[in-house]
């Protein structure tokens, strides 16, 4: 089964919780044992997961990765957003999630978010269920 999940960003830089929407593609799915792959098919945005209880988490990472990847005045790629790339790249494109008993492994505070890091922007989510 493969889904595509339409993800309408509304800043800059934010992460945006897709648990809800993860799990209703695995309902839907009717696979009961298998694996889940996220794709993000974007340079300048990714997939991680993470607490989703404490809305400052998620704040908390993007306040961090400001710090790890600045735009910086030596940057060269003539779009000006040459700091998004490179979070993009740190925290990457994919994320694989066992399914078992027809739910997803997740630890009890982690979710699943899209992270924008040079929006808004219309983005999607590619998402695969396979059974095995
Ligand atoms: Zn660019």
């Amino acid at each position: 089964m493969f889904k595509k999940i339409e993800v309408r960003t509304t800043r800059r830089e934010e992460l945006i919780d897709v648990t809800k929407q993860i799990r209703e593609i695995v309902q839907q799915s009717g696979i009961k044992n298998g694996m889940l792959v996220l794709f993000v098919p974007h340079t300048t945005a990714a997939v991680t997961i993470n607490e989703n209880a404490d809305p400052t988490v998620p704040s908390d990472i993007i306040n961090s990765l400001k710090k790890i990847s600045p735009i910086l005045p030596e940057f060269r790629h003539m779009e000006g957003n040459s700091d998004a790339h490179v979070k993009s790249s740190l925290v990457g494109c994919s994320q694989e999630i066992i399914i078992e008993n027809g739910q997803l492994v997740l630890g009890t505070w982690q979710g699943i978010f899209f992270c924008e890091f040079d929006g808004p922007r219309h983005r999607k989510l590619y998402v695969k269920v396979c059974e095995c």
